[in-house]
């Protein structure tokens, strides 16, 4: 059994750590002070994307994508997850479901979002409708050939940067057609309610939209009526490898500098790590750190290999629920490690320990996550998580 990384998944992750460590760490504290980043900063960064070869790094080469494997974009995910105010999300991932675009939605949204020339954010949740997609209340009424879009969304991650939002409202109000719409954000009837403070700081907003009246044509329509939660559950799984990518990267940097100071930080007459409270934290991080690692690549090489959709979306929640849950382990002893000045929003360790608690809610808490891990058993037994490829 080879488990190397293939020499161009290796070349990727050199190049993802070299523009984590050269382009994305030296904006972290500005961010971090101001709460956001100049304009020219931001386009600088997305310019930046684009030379390094960073954009469309999930689509193909035919859509102006970068053509990575899932283990490409696994390595990619995970350096660039090391750093803080969420500065990875300056790499646009487009949104997987634009491949189900027609021609001419491909043309105008797809291909711009690879170059980076256009930005889409995805609204699916609502007051009413968190975990519970069917509670969407957001309709899309016909009129004619065309719709008009009403309701309101929370929780929109980049949407005062996008120029275009993947809505999923359901057509006529029937939870049986929840619909994808490509609704561009300067139409009549598009508006920002809100933008609330998070408790991360992160590179753009999650503003709250409210669509009065949005008129939009059938053209507008991605994948057809009816498959907006099918298409939503492919984003889904791609969502989540990226969060736990994300996730472990940034675990790593929280190990790298624990492990660093406990060697350097003296008390008691000896460096702290001699302590055995401080080095089985230490210990723990690493295992942590190694079983996610492990569980991550595995599914991206399967996925690869041409693994069965649906286990891949069974160990896609899986995946997340641990890998997630680790980094909040990881960062909280990280932060113990560094004593007061773990405490310190000049130090990387506090910024990740507030960055990652999100992962244990978006994209499908990790409660959702046991839900799903725990129907997946129902259905096809334990074997879909126990089990190996080959066996
Ligand atoms: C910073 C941030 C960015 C986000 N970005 C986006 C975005 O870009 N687009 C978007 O559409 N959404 C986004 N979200 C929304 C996110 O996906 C939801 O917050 C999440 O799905 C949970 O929904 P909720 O907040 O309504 O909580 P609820 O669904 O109300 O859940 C509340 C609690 O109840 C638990 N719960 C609910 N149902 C069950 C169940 N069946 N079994 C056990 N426990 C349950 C939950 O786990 C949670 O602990 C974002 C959220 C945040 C905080």
């Amino acid at each position: 059994m080879d488990l190397t990384l293939p020499p161009d998944a290796a070349a990727w992750q050199r190049r993802a750590r070299a523009f984590a460590e050269e382009v994305l760490f030296p904006h972290e504290e500005e961010l971090e002070l101001n709460g956001s980043l100049p304009r020219a900063t931001k386009d600088a960064l997305r310019r930046a994307v684009v030379e390094h070869g960073f954009n469309g790094i999930n689509h193909a080469r035919e859509v102006g994508g970068q053509g990575c494997t899932q283990l490409e974009q696994t390595v990619v995910n995970e350096e660039l997850g090391k750093a803080t105010g969420a500065l990875w999300a300056v790499v646009a991932h487009p949104a997987l479901p634009l491949r189900e675009g027609t021609p001419a939605q491909i043309r105008d949204y797809l291909v711009p979002s690879c170059r980076t020339e256009r930005r889409a954010c995805v609204a699916v949740t609502e007051p009413s409708a968190g975990s519970d997609v069917r509670l969407v209340a957001t309709r899309a009424e016909r009129v004619g050939e065309r719709f008009r879009i009403f309701g309101e969304k929370w929780f929109v991650t980049t949407g005062d940067e996008a120029d275009y939002i993947l809505v999923h409202a359901h057509v006529d109000g029937d939870p049986d057609k929840p619909t994808l719409f490509l609704v561009d954000k300067d139409l009549p009837g598009v508006r920002i309610q809100r933008e609330p403070k998070f408790t991360h700081t992160y590179v753009f907003g999650h503003p709250e939209f409210v669509f009065e009246g949005v008129e939009v044509g059938a053209d507008k329509v991605l994948g057809g009526v009816g498959r907006g939660l099918e298409l939503t559950k492919d984003w889904f799984v791609e969502a989540r490898l990226q969060i736990a990518a994300n996730s472990i990267g940034a675990a790593i940097r929280a190990l790298e500098l624990a492990d660093d100071w406990a060697s350097r930080r003296n008390q008691f007459g000896r460096p702290i790590r001699d302590f055995q409270a401080i080095e089985f934290m230490l210990a723990d991080m690493a295992v942590e750190v190694m079983a996610a690692k492990t569980m991550v690549y595995r599914v991206a090489w399967e996925i690869a290999q041409g693994a069965d959709r649906k286990a891949v979306h069974a160990r896609a929640s899986a995946i997340k629920l641990y890998a997630s849950e680790m980094a909040g382990r990881v960062l909280d002893k990280a932060v113990q490690i560094f004593g007061g000045r773990g405490y310190m929003r000049e130090n990387p360790v506090e910024r990740l320990s507030r960055d990652v608690r999100v992962d244990r809610i978006w994209e499908g808490t990790s409660e959702i996550q046991r839900a799903i891990v725990g129907g997946q058993m129902r259905k096809r037994g334990t074997g879909v998580f126990t089990g190996w490829p080959g066996a």
